[in-house]
């Protein structure tokens, strides 16, 4: 830098750069202060809770800029807090060597440096990096005590990288995955976006499981994973995700966890034969979100879509002719459709539904409304849900509006 500070490019930028990837971001580290890098940059503020971090605008481009930072221990300038082992606040400077040994992985861990272009490597990083081994760096344990995510972090990148997990940094996870009940659920929904959009999904997913982090995560889910639909269900819709990740087609949290939480909220749905299908949805769908929660906060925004895609499954059983065309020119109808198809592609007994709304659907783009032929012959009560659900709704429909056709 022109004011005097060194700064280096560091992380996940320099890594996937010596890796011949394009990176997602750059960041910065520095040996300037926050409040200094603030006076070197008009276009910069300064963000964060557990530590502080400087976000310098360049046109479009945010780059993350931060100070070198330092274990708690040493006497450095600056505020740190533990929480029985674990990192609630991490602002204690320090210098380049000390932050390289906070960062989480050797191959996180190389600093590129702007004024020779040289490449600063403190722990192997280089030597990783060419055997395609993720190592943690220090002792694994207490790195994942102090930040139970990193855990997270290296099933993600081995996933996404390819790389192995070096047997010292992995042995560790299966026994404590539980610590992560201990982060922040706001923090959690961020790091699974990371685990589903980073374009490795599947393999991230198996991973996760293989280490029993998945339960850690969605504990209704793992616990409702039993049948070989259900499970197909989940592969088809994360090898769909890799594949629009890989093409740069949007990608939505929404339908995320919608796909996610599906097997709970539809196991719960089933128990509640008292109700309608959009009834038993509803209150399924409540509890379930309500206890995935406590793990993973999912945002309010989302979590209207979420029930949306879900509530629609129990209206494409009743909405037929006008109702459903004006259900597939509603701007949501797009997802719930989508899921629709994932679930008979799964193996669900929805054939001939999904065929149904596939008419409904090329209808509405060609603009021709749906006939009265179709409007008689919906899918049969037998091709849509088990026997019981299909006589409590049937009556419960009747009984509510008798002129409407039965339902299904
Ligand atoms: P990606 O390519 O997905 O962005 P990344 O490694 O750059 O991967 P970031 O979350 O952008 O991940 O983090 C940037 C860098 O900050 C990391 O490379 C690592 O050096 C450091 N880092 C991030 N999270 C942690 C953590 N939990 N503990 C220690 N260091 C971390
Ligand atoms: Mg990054």
């Amino acid at each position: 830098m022109q004011a005097g500070y060194d700064a280096y490019l560091v992380g996940g930028g320099v890594r996937d750069l010596l890796l011949g990837r394009v990176p997602k971001d750059f960041d910065v580290a520095t040996n300037a202060r926050p409040e200094q890098i603030k006076e070197v940059f008009r276009n910069c503020h300064l963000i964060g809770r557990r530590f502080l971090l400087a976000h310098v605008r360049f046109g479009h481009e945010t780059i993350e800029v931060a100070t070198f930072r330092a274990a708690h221990t040493e006497d450095t300038e600056g505020q740190g807090a533990m929480e029985g082992g674990r990192i609630t606040l991490d602002n204690v400077y320090g210098t380049l060597d000390q932050d390289a040994w906070r960062r989480d992985f050797t191959v996180n861990a190389l600093y590129y440096n702007i004024r020779d272009f040289s490449v600063v490597d403190f722990s192997g990083g280089l030597q990783d990096l060419e055997a395609k081994v993720l190592r943690i760096m220090g002792d694994p344990v207490n790195r994942y005590r102090e930040d139970p995510v990193r855990m997270l972090r290296a099933v993600r990148l081995s996933s996404k990288l390819g790389f192995s997990i070096d047997p010292a940094t992995e042995a560790p996870i299966s026994k404590f995955g539980y610590l992560l009940r201990g982060i922040p659920p706001a923090r959690l929904f961020e790091e699974v976006l990371k685990l589903f959009f980073g374009g490795a999904a599947v393999q991230t997913f198996a991973q996760l499981k293989r280490y029993g982090l998945f339960t850690e995560l969605f504990p209704l889910t793992a616990r409702a994973l039993t049948s070989e639909i259900a499970n197909s269900f989940l592969s088809m819709a994360l090898s769909n995700t890799d594949a629009r990740v890989a093409i740069g087609k949007p990608v939505t949290p929404a339908f995320l966890f919608a796909t996610l939480l599906w097997e709970p909220v539809r196991k719960g749905m089933l128990k509640r034969l008292d109700l309608s299908p959009l009834e038993a949805i509803q209150t399924s769908a409540d509890l379930v979100l309500q206890e995935q929660s406590k793990r993973v906060m999912i945002p309010r925004r989302y979590l209207l879509q979420i029930e949306e895609i879900w509530t629609t499954q129990a209206r494409f059983l009743t909405a037929r002719g006008k109702r459903a065309k004006q259900l597939s020119e509603n701007s949501r109808f797009r997802a719930a459709y989508d899921f629709l198809l994932l679930r008979v592609a799964s193996g669900e007994e929805l054939k001939r539904l999904g065929e149904y709304w596939t008419r409904v659907e090329q209808g509405g783009l060609t603009g021709t409304s749906v006939d009265e032929e179709e409007c008689e012959t919906p899918p049969t009560p037998e091709a849509v849900l088990p026997g019981p659900i299909e006589v409590t709704t049937q009556k419960r429909t009747r009984r509510r509006s008798p002129k409407k056709p039965p339902l299904i």
